[in-house]
């Protein structure tokens, strides 16, 4: 069927259009701008071996092809591929790539659930990680070994938003023919755009800034190379961790405000972040955004528009009791895991997100016992810094 909106597929070169019409037109059989949910297992065959692209929901769904479409026209990548959880969408990864005796690289500072998976599950399956400190390219280099299969980096890491600077590592990895993919689900496309970069793959857990209202979990990667996205297709009706339709329904509604809520997420955390540096109980706070911030130069290369997203972490005097204290005292800042929604989250990484960490080692890569994590919401800025404020009294 022949649609004059279809041209708006030819995406725009402005990420603020792409969010909202990359991968969609309205629905050819009623004008409905929203698309429908395809809430359907299966699909039936014209006859044998004729079908209309579709053959079963956990292979593809068309609400879910529509929003890979979209998060391919984002990132302006070939194609992406989503799965039902972020943790999915890594695991993926890890099996397309690795198998028994194979290594992996991994940066040093990752979200939790992404070192449950290699050292408590992938680990028994013979395949090994090295947790590196990929701030600094160079021990990138000397971590590869004969058999590295991978490289995986998280930037700015979760959650002491430690940097690893893309474009070295990228060509560290091109030079020995080792895939690099990218977990780019602090910052996003708006900010920064690792395929760009040189990195192979781009990794999203959903679930945060791109849903970004805490309606879904959900995850996915993304890339320019065919074959990888074949093997990511694969596996994952293999596996069977595909996105379900009404969950690609809320990604694809909700994505669509994405590089507003970035600039505004931008915006409040740097507020946010001035003012608990110059608050006397506070004694470290980390925002790549801050003059103070150790990287602060990479995060101006890196990162895109002068913005720097959303999230940010810091200690207060007292250490773990303390935190705890202002953890248990915030009313408008919710205690909770997750992060990049509307609402101002607030999280206490050693007993929540980053418990799978062992504590030693947990202490080595700066997530001290009283380390508190904001995700800076698009409340009004005053009224976080408000309740933050009655908090540390
Ligand atoms: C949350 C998160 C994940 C895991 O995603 P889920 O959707 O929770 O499975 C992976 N990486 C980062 C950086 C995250 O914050």
């Amino acid at each position: 069927m022949t649609n004059r909106y279809a041209k708006k597929n030819l995406a725009s070169s402005f990420i603020a259009t792409r969010n909202i019409h990359s991968g969609t037109i309205p629905d050819p059989y009623t004008g409905a701008i929203l698309p429908p949910i395809y809430q359907t297992a299966t699909y039936a065959l014209d006859e044998i071996e004729q079908h209309k692209g579709y053959t079963y929901s956990r292979v593809s769904n068309p609400g879910v092809t529509m929003l890979e479409n979209r998060l391919a026209g984002i990132e302006d990548a070939l194609g992406a591929i989503c799965f039902a959880t972020g943790m999915a969408a890594t695991t993926t990864l890890l099996l397309t790539f690795l198998s028994k005796d194979d290594h992996l690289i991994c940066s040093d500072v990752v979200y939790g659930g992404t070192v449950r998976l290699i050292e408590q599950l992938l680990n028994k399956y013979g395949i090994h990680a090295s947790f590196v400190d990929a701030s600094d390219p160079n021990k990138v280099k000397q971590a590869i070994k004969k058999n590295t299969k991978l490289i995986l980096i998280e930037t700015p890491a979760n959650p002491t938003l430690k940097l690893n600077n893309i474009s070295k590592i990228s060509k560290i990895a091109q030079e020995h023919k080792i895939p690099i993919a990218v977990d780019n689900t602090f910052l996003t496309a708006s900010i920064q755009q690792p395929l760009r970069l040189g990195a192979d793959i781009v990794l999203y857990s959903t679930t945060k800034y791109i849903d970004g209202h805490n309606a879904t979990v959900g995850g996915a990667l993304i890339s320019n190379n065919s074959k990888m996205l074949e093997d990511f297709d694969f596996n994952r009706k293999t596996v069977g961790s595909i996105q379900s339709p009404f969950n690609a329904w809320l990604i694809l509604q909700g994505v669509k405000t994405l590089d507003l809520r970035m600039k505004q997420h931008s915006e409040n955390a740097i507020q946010v972040a001035s003012f608990l540096e110059n608050h006397k109980k506070v004694s470290q706070i980390f925002y790549p955004g801050l003059k103070s911030f150790p990287q602060y130069d990479l995060a101006q290369e890196q990162h895109m528009g002068g913005y720097h997203g959303g999230m940010l972490c810091f200690e207060v005097n007292g250490g773990m009791d303390k935190a705890i204290e202002v953890m248990n005292k915030v009313t408008l800042c919710t205690l909770a895991e997750s992060l990049g929604s509307v609402e101002t989250l607030i999280t206490h990484p050693a007993t929540m997100t980053h418990k799978p960490i062992e504590p030693s080692v947990r202490q080595k890569i700066g997530i001290s016992d009283g380390l508190i994590r904001l995700s800076v919401g698009l409340e009004h800025y005053k009224d976080i810094i408000n309740d933050l404020n009655q908090a540390l009294k």
